[in-house]
């Protein structure tokens, strides 16, 4: 039985079925409101499919760092970066990209390290919740990460990044490459040095995550429409209607959660958002035993390695491309490379995958009421940590939907803060 609100039910529309969809869905269903989430793909076949799996509360720097400016162009040159662009999307990036540089000061990467702690610090917590009332708790594993550096200069230019990450509280245990590989025996001696990050947790299968919710939020009585929203207007009176499956439909209310695709329907919400994608890739490999006993990143190669049920997944580095351009095969090759040089005993490739993370220049999601319109609400934009952030950021929708304090100001993560 959802517990009910504040005794105003609403019929209220979402549109997406990602991770941060089903969450805000199942949050308000909760609440007792009439609920429908859009999406033409099944839940969760979006960015939410193929993630590192990893739920990081240590997340807390941004991906702009003071003095990015600078490495750009020397990793663009590099083939082994993390790093790439199209460059024909250029043109189109430039706005982002230069939002992205301001927003990588000193101070402004303090303030939005705080006001991504502040999800962070909850994102453990409400998503045991939202997992074991889901019954989806045997899909998460505690353990922490493991974190691998190379060289002994790839862990002098992590320095910025781990003394923000401790600013905020985030322990870090520095351990020496001979104490890493006690604790996982498959890694081959070819990195320098490593640190231990325990509160962390990692998703054996992300997908069924996404199942697990949309199963729970249908036996809740809500329901799932296999259609997108082609169009949407704001009401005057609140709310919006949605043109769906060829007809148009009235909503007390609407939450636009389509990950890297909000753009263009937040416009015609009336308000322009600054969203890119980075687009992200991952290689699953063959491993009959488990190599690893938790998720293991390289620094530099902007990766983690995560054991999931279908194999070890390594995934991760970012492409700077725009949503329609075809994968490139030289992502996955050099994510494969650098996986292979650290477990040499790693099976063969099964499969690979390209997505689309929500990125917003100030690496801030997007939570909270559209400005000036009553009854629309937007919650995307949780580029690198969209996983991680969703049950907190769903459980705030309904928060503020129904009138409660959210327990985080929502402020840093206005659509009207550009
Ligand atoms: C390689 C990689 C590794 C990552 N690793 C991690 C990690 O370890 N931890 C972490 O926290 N995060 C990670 N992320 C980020 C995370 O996966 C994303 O932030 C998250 O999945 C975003 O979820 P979402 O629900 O906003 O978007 P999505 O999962 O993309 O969902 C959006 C949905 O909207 C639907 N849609 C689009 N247009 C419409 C429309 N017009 N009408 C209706 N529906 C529509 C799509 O079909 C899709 O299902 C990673 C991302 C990548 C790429």
């Amino acid at each position: 039985m959802p517990d009910k609100g504040q005794g105003h039910e609403l019929r209220i529309a979402v549109i997406g079925a990602g991770l941060v969809g089903l969450a805000t869905a199942t949050a308000l269903r909760r609440d007792g409101h009439a609920v429908t989430v859009f999406d033409p793909r099944p839940p969760g076949e979006g960015c939410s499919l193929g993630n590192a799996g990893i739920i990081a509360p240590y997340g807390v720097a941004p991906v702009q760092s003071p003095g990015i400016a600078f490495e750009v162009p020397g990793m663009l040159l590099d083939p082994l970066s993390p790093l790439a662009l199209r460059w024909s999307y250029l043109p189109a990036l430039v706005p982002w990209l230069t939002r992205f540089v301001l927003a990588s000061g000193t101070a402004r990467v303090e303030a939005v390290s705080k006001a991504l702690a502040a999800i962070l610090g909850r994102a453990q917590a409400d998503w045991t919740v939202l997992a074991e009332t889901a019954a989806a708790a045997s899909l998460l594993r505690p353990g922490g990460v493991m974190m691998l550096f190379g060289t002994a200069r790839s862990r002098r230019d992590s320095e910025q990044s781990l003394a923000l990450k401790r600013r905020r509280g985030v322990a870090i245990e520095e351990i020496g490459a001979a104490e890493a590989r006690r604790l996982e025996p498959a890694l081959a001696p070819v990195f320098e040095s490593a640190a231990l990050v325990r509160d962390a947790s990692w998703c054996v299968d992300p997908l069924a995550l996404s199942g697990r919710l949309a199963f729970h939020f249908e036996a809740l009585g809500g329901q799932i429409r296999r259609v997108a929203v082609d169009r949407a207007r704001p009401r005057a009176e609140g709310g919006a209607t949605l043109w769906a499956g060829g007809g148009a439909e009235d909503w007390d209310a609407a939450v636009l959660c389509v990950g890297a695709w909000s753009r263009k329907l937040a416009r015609m919400l009336g308000v322009d958002v600054p969203l890119d994608t980075e687009r992200g890739y991952h290689v699953m490999l063959d491993c009959a035993a488990p190599l690893l006993s938790r998720p293991v990143t390289l620094h530099e190669g902007g990766f983690y390695m995560t054991p999931m049920t279908g194999g070890l997944r390594c995934a991760g580095t970012v492409e700077l491309g725009g949503l329609d351009a075809p994968p490139d095969p030289a992502r996955t090759a050099v994510i494969e490379r650098q996986a292979r040089r650290l477990l040499p005993d790693a099976g063969a490739r099964l499969s690979d995958w390209l997505g689309f993370r929500p990125s917003m220049p100030d690496s801030l999601p997007v939570i909270g009421p559209a400005p000036g319109r009553r009854g629309v609400w937007f919650n995307f934009g949780h580029g690198h940590l969209g996983l991680t952030m969703s049950a907190v950021s769903g459980r705030m929708i309904a928060d503020m939907v129904a009138g409660r304090d959210p327990g985080i100001d929502p402020a840093p993560y206005s659509a009207g803060r550009f």
